[in-house]
């Protein structure tokens, strides 16, 4: 396990396909990702799996780079938009980020003017 003293733990994921995500991201930017926790016995169908931790490592080297381009991941991932009231006054669905009515860009609220 001489190799594992370098890297440096990147990030956490509850689930598999967080980590499947992460990593395949981060691979094809070039960096080469260890993942911890994957292979646990097979019982991701048992239900047994109170605290299925995965453990993403990175070189050093390859640390910061990976920090960011998680950063940009988790910035593209479709963040839920709630239901809004845009500024002509139309309710917004859940789910939109723009509107249907004007189509103006989803404002979060408290942003007045
Ligand atoms: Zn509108």
């Amino acid at each position: 396990m001489e190799e594992e003293l370098d890297l440096l733990r990147l990030l956490v994921c509850e689930t598999e396909i967080e980590a499947q995500v992460s990593k395949g991201f981060l691979e094809e930017n070039g960096i080469k990702v260890m993942v911890r926790g994957l292979d646990s016995g097979g019982s991701v169908f048992g239900g047994a799996v109170d605290d299925p931790e995965i453990e993403l490592f990175v070189s050093p080297d390859d640390f910061e780079k990976a920090g960011e381009l998680i950063e940009e991941l988790m910035a593209q991932e479709d963040e839920p938009v709630p239901a809004w009231t845009c500024k002509c006054g139309e309710d917004v669905d859940e789910g939109f980020a723009v509107c249907w009515n004007c189509e103006a860009d989803y404002q979060p609220s408290g942003e007045s003017d």
